[in-house]
């Protein structure tokens, strides 16, 4: 867990995306939970140190960053899309994910279940508790219900996997709208910027991560305009130099394969 500011905390390194908390005056938001079961119960006890747990904000509907809900206390919110993926998330596929992604954190206890979000909205919701102001802003892109949690007090947002460090993952993306969301975010007053994956950083990343989209949705709409399939999409895309940095090894490549055969499909009409 790293101290971002006096009041941030953020913890790069559980089950895969970042799980944060901002500390207020009157009680702690948690945003993003982990994943793994053991990772939630030991964060939600390190989050509950600094008060009570007021509210849990779900950044978008992917297991990685909603699935630890249930071992904290507080109110759920999210955007109404994220709630209705959840509803219809099961136990079964989320071992099957965690034997893929994460098989340290099997087996799963019987207390887990998928603990949905009480409040939801659909454009922007504002939640002030202490001192600070929560700006909860409705921008789709690497999933249609991707939000981000600006702090203008603390100048700093929390953008979920619509910003990754690593490989933008595309299979549930929308790839016009998420670089239109880029831009909102570029005009956010902020310093700090944590993203879903990878470590706090700041407003350089939003233009990074519109390169990086850019280049893979060209990727991908050339190899259809050279009449190639999925297949041989996939294999130009190994062998470009724009994506020299793609992971080689554990379950990340097969994010690769995923993301050409979205992308694909929406580029090829
Ligand atoms: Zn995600």
């Amino acid at each position: 867990m790293k101290k971002i500011t006096d009041n941030i905390y953020v913890e790069s390194e559980f089950s895969r995306c970042n799980n944060s908390y901002v500390v207020t005056k009157d009680g702690v938001v948690v945003i993003d939970t982990p994943m793994v079961p053991a990772n939630a119960k030991k964060m939600a006890e390190e989050a509950a140190k600094f008060g009570t747990v007021r509210y849990i904000i779900n950044g978008e509907p992917h297991t990685d960053h909603v699935a630890g809900n249930c071992y904290y206390g507080g109110t759920v919110v999210s955007h109404e899309g994220t709630r209705r993926m959840m509803q219809e998330a099961d136990v079964a596929a989320f071992k099957e994910q965690l034997q893929r992604l994460a098989p340290g954190g099997l087996p799963v206890d019987n207390d887990f279940h998928y603990r949905l979000p009480e409040i939801t909205f659909s454009d922007t919701l504002t939640l002030y508790l202490g001192d600070h102001t929560f700006r909860l802003i409705h921008l789709p892109g690497h999933t249609p219900y991707n939000i981000a949690v600006y702090v203008p007090e603390e100048r700093a947002v929390f953008t979920s996997d619509n910003v990754n460090l690593g490989m933008p993952i595309f299979f549930n993306a929308v790839p016009d709208k998420w670089l239109d969301s880029l831009k909102r975010l570029e005009e956010l007053d902020v310093d700090i910027v944590v993203p879903g994956h990878g470590e706090v950083c700041g407003k350089e990343a939003f233009s990074q991560m519109s390169i990086k989209l850019k280049d893979w949705v060209n990727a991908v709409s050339d190899a259809i305009s050279r009449g190639l399939n999925v297949k041989e999409t996939i294999a130009a895309i190994k062998r470009d130099k724009r994506f020299a940095d793609l992971p080689q090894q554990g379950p990340d490549p097969e994010f690769l394969n995923t993301n050409v055969r979205r992308l694909y499909e929406i580029f090829k009409n």
